[in-house]
């Protein structure tokens, strides 16, 4: 009703649900429509592993296993975690989103860091709580910032690490360090989402701190190295008590059973896993390299650990021209200026042929606009 008590004509979203910003995927076509070879969503490149395909076929058109036991079971082996300690999300997405309604409403207050992943914002707003950013060090995460902005208010501290779309890492000390000056009521959410491509030995401790603390939640997915973002699997682990609260409120059967078939295969065949990691290891060194060559142009390419290397265009060549002439060579990457990064292309790690085509298209247009 309104002021006058009269009925609005249509119904009203909530206020901080008409405040969000939806989501914006990366593109695989150009403006024209052509379609691109696709660098902007941080997949796999190798694609996925042929067991996960071979067991598509195989599962039932029924409804799913809404507790997924073989995946969560198979989850457990790998890591060496109890499979009542994990629950399963539609994406990791869908786990974000519970974290925050789950702990925070209106009045709240949730903190991530300036250019941490777009997903947070939304998850904050969504239950009406507030999202209060910490500004960054150079494009990484900065634990002093983010502690600084803990209120008796804060329920809820998102991480990603690696961080998207900057390609930042905390290491380990860093992780326990945020976590050791929490208030044991805040929820700590470590997204791994790219967990896998970090080298085992920069291993960032957050696993053995959601198996030994009440407040630390750790999200992965097998949409990046594992390379099946089309079936929305994502998986986190934290105290009963946590998975439990989400286990409440996701939906009832969020896994498909072709989704927990081609997981589970996938699990079986880290061999896949392992060549994806080395593959892009390798390619990223190769192409940051060749970046780092033109940094006389103004262009810096900033350390990554993950799948994708966030190129900055400090020099007279802007990004946005940078993104229009990839395109025309064929390349759709991510340009990022609705997260602040007008001046930062968001590169994928893709096939060597790809990533030499992609750093010379620079070097030409770098050298061009001298
Ligand atoms: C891609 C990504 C995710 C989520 O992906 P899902 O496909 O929903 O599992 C989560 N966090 C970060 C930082 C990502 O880049």
């Amino acid at each position: 009703m309104s002021e006058t008590g009269t009925r609005s004509k249509a119904p009203t979203p909530k206020p901080w649900i008409a405040a969000i910003h939806a989501y914006v995927p990366g593109k695989s076509a150009g403006k024209d429509g052509r379609p691109l070879i696709k660098l902007s969503a941080n997949e796999n490149p190798l694609g996925t592993s042929e067991a996960a395909l071979a067991a598509k076929a195989k599962a039932p058109a029924l409804y799913p296993d809404p507790d997924s036991k073989d995946l969560r079971a198979r989850l457990g082996d790998l890591h060496g975690i109890d499979p009542a300690r994990i629950v399963m999300g539609t994406g990791s997405d869908e786990l974000l989103n519970l974290a925050a309604q789950g702990y925070a409403g209106l009045g709240d207050e949730v903190i991530y860091v300036r250019y941490g992943f777009s997903v947070y914002d939304i998850a904050a707003r969504r239950c009406g709580a507030a999202p209060v950013v910490a500004p960054d060090a150079d494009y990484g995460t900065d634990v002093d910032a983010l502690l600084a902005l803990v209120t008796d208010k804060t329920r809820v501290v998102f991480v990603a690490n690696p961080n998207n779309p900057t390609g930042s890492f905390l290491p380990k000390g860093e992780i326990v360090r945020l976590h050791a000056a929490l208030p044991t009521d805040v929820l700590l959410v470590i997204d791994q989402a790219y967990g896998e491509y970090v080298a085992p030995e920069d291993e960032d401790g957050a696993m053995a701190l959601a198996a030994a603390h009440d407040n630390v939640l750790v999200t992965r997915t097998f949409s990046k190295i594992f390379g099946l973002a089309g079936e929305r699997i994502g998986w986190g682990t934290g105290a009963p008590g946590i998975i439990d609260t989400l286990n409440r409120i996701r939906g009832p059967f969020n896994i498909s059973s072709t989704g927990q078939a081609m997981a589970a295969a996938a699990l079986d065949d880290m061999t896949f896993v392992e060549r994806s990691r080395v593959h892009n290891r390798d390619e990223r060194a190769r192409f940051v390299e060749k970046i780092v060559a033109l940094s006389n142009h103004g262009l810096r390419p900033l350390p990554s650990q993950a799948n994708f290397v966030l190129v900055l265009f400090e020099g007279k060549l802007t990004a946005e021209a940078a993104f229009d002439g990839l395109a025309e060579r064929g390349y759709i990457v991510r340009w990022l200026p609705n997260q602040g990064l007008p001046h930062g292309l968001r590169i994928t790690i893709g096939h060597p042929h790809d990533m030499d085509a992609i750093a010379e298209g620079i070097r030409e247009m770098a050298e061009a606009a001298q």
